[in-house]
């Protein structure tokens, strides 16, 4: 099955993804990481889009379809992905059907994690991410979890673009380009919205209701 996570930046598409695809066996694509990656490992593209990332802009689809039609159609993921961050505008959402109808593979579930503004914020500004197995963590929160987090603390990181500058971006993105993409979803028969303001592990239990059926 191929499912995708749904919503704002911050909606908690990167937490549920992560207990998701451990607990179905199934391959997290996350863009963000993708591209996080490449500007760690400092590639050509990677230097291409630091700034535009950093500064909380869209990179473009060029780039975007480029790096993700390899992983999806590879014998190791085909089949199980969970898109995390992607499709995130309708250029995408058209690109991302024609990839899998020409793969023989479609869509089998699409969660749209409805939060608030508010609720974002905070959590966008409290995000820690563990570099080592993508445990994402709230520092004003979750300080007993981080405390005895398996990884240990030196891997936990702030994102760059977890910053109230990037966010008024990355929130105008996101309404202007990436809300759009619900109306092309929005009316097919497996298309869930769950209410993402609750705690992680309810929405995991909603969306792991949804998925054993
Ligand atoms: P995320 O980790 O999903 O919050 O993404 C972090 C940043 O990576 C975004 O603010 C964009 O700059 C970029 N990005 C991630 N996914 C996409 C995508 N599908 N299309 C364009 N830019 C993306």
């Amino acid at each position: 099955m191929n499912l995708i996570l749904f919503g704002a930046p911050g909606a908690g598409k990167g937490t549920q993804a992560n207990y998701i695809a451990k607990k179905f066996n199934l391959y997290q694509l996350s863009t963000g990481d993708i591209l996080r990656n490449e500007i760690k490992n400092k590639t050509e593209t990677g230097k291409k889009i630091e700034k535009i990332i950093n500064q909380g802009d869209f990179v473009t689809d060029n780039i975007i379809n480029e790096l993700l039609k390899k992983i999806i159609t590879s014998s190791s993921c085909k089949n199980r992905i969970i898109f995390d961050g992607y499709p995130r505008n309708i250029t995408q959402a058209e690109n991302l059907e024609l990839i899998l109808n020409a793969d023989n593979q479609s869509i089998n579930f699409i969660f749209f994690l409805k939060v608030n503004r508010e609720t974002i914020e905070k959590r966008i500004l409290g995000r820690i991410t563990c570099e080592k197995c993508n445990k994402i963590f709230n520092e004003y929160l979750d300080s007993i979890e981080i405390e005895k987090h398996e990884c240990g603390n030196n891997f936990l990181k702030k994102r760059k673009d977890d910053n109230e500058e990037a966010l008024i971006i990355r929130y105008d993105e996101y309404m202007k380009k990436t809300k759009p993409v619900l109306d092309f979803y929005s009316s097919r028969s497996y298309f869930h919205e769950i209410d993402g303001s609750q705690k992680i592990q309810a929405i995991t239990n909603k969306i792991e209701q949804i998925l054993v059926v």
